[in-house]
């Protein structure tokens, strides 16, 4: 495949950090620019970012000059992979897309836009062809799709097989969130030891609304969202009414035999296996499971009947990577297995 060249806006932050270092030796993408606020515009990427990453910062982009999140900085990239905050994004994305860019963004500013797709490929790849609609709607030559928020991944992952299977119709889920979730400037020292803070701004709503946008079916979602002091992984505890019954046996093999819809389009990103079921009782952990499948795979345990629903389980996933950098970069990967993505660059 013809190779593209790629920009990042929120490069700097801890999903822009995970971008960069995900795009490290890419066999499709090369990133050529990174942007973030004023603060940073103008110094080099290693000047700019702290890096929070255990993998040293790749030395190609220490050197790069951090531009501004606008068209004239990100002119002659083909993709942008956006990890603003949506407020940014807002103003930002649909200008890139209005200039001929691909955008894929892991901002909720636009998710719940009827002609964005809302995307994880293994379970609605159908999707992306949304961008068509939009194409029409809007004039853009370029544009926007987006991956769901953190905790909204690790829980459709788990309920696409169920849903094929069984028809899911109401949910329950606990989440326990990683202090990652929240940014570089989340909670931090007293704040977070010895506590579990019972509120995260605006997450209970997206998870409500953004699993029944994926996977095409009115489902009653009740969230209850926790920060909790674990650095990366988000842990769910779910509880689940099916249309039809299942036993735990059932939902445990339709879990592990789960490939989804791009099992054959050899995306670099695609876990071997979207779903890996623990038998342990006391496992997925958060601190012993979140890099399963390089980060990219949900691992689901304890699957077993619910006295109030059908069935019950817990589903962890790696917030950073399948919640946010990973999903972005696989959505890109998508669109451009597709042939989706405006070639801008001349080549
Ligand atoms: P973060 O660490 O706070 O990083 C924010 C980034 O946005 C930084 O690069 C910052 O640049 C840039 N920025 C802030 N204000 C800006 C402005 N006015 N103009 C241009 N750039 C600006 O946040 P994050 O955790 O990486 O999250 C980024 C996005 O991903 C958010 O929408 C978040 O909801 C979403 N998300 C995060 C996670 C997660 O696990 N962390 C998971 C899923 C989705 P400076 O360094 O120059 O300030």
């Amino acid at each position: 495949m013809e190779r593209y060249r790629v920009g990042i806006v929120g490069a700097t932050g801890l999903v822009g950090q995970r971008l960069v270092q995900r795009l490290e030796g890419h066999p499709w993408f090369d990133l050529v620019a990174v942007a973030a606020s004023e603060r940073s515009a103008g110094k080099t990427y290693a000047e700019a970012t702290t890096w929070r990453l255990p993998t040293p910062m790749p030395s190609a982009v220490a050197g790069l000059r951090v531009g501004r999140c606008v068209p004239g900085d990100l002119d002659g990239c083909d993709v942008v992979l956006s990890g603003l905050d949506a407020a940014t994004a807002k103003e930002v994305e649909p200008a890139l897309a209005a200039h001929g860019i691909a955008v894929l963004s892991n901002a909720s500013a636009f998710r719940m836009t009827p002609d964005v797709p809302l995307l994880v490929p293994e379970v609605n790849a159908a999707h992306a062809s949304l961008v068509d609609a939009q194409r029409r709607r809007t004039g853009w030559p370029g544009f926007l799709a987006t991956n769901p928020n953190c905790s909204a991944t690790g829980l459709v992952l788990a309920l696409a097989p169920l849903h094929r299977e069984f028809g899911v119709k109401r949910v329950i889920v606990s989440t326990m969130q990683a202090l990652s979730g929240a940014g570089l400037d989340g909670p931090r020292g007293l704040d977070v030891v010895d506590n579990v803070v019972p509120y995260i701004g605006g997450e209970e709503e997206k998870l409500e609304s953004e699993i029944g946008k994926m996977l095409g079916a009115p489902i009653l979602v009740s969230a209850h969202c926790h920060r909790v002091a674990t650095i990366d992984g988000h842990l769910e505890a779910v509880s689940v009414e099916l249309e039809r019954d299942a036993t735990p046996e059932q939902a445990v093999a339709a879990f592990a035999s789960f490939r989804g819809d791009v099992a054959d389009r050899g995306l670099p990103s695609s876990p071997e296996r979207p779903i890996v079921v623990r038998s342990e009782v006391d496992r997925p952990q958060p601190r012993l499971d979140r890099d399963t499948g390089g980060g990219m795979s949900a691992v689901v345990g304890r699957v077993r009947r619910c006295p109030v629903f059908s069935l019950r389980f817990e589903v962890l996933s790696h917030n950073t990577v399948r919640g946010a950098a990973g999903a972005t970069l696989m959505n890109a990967e998508l669109f451009a297995s597709l042939g989706k993505v405006p070639r801008r660059s001349g080549r």
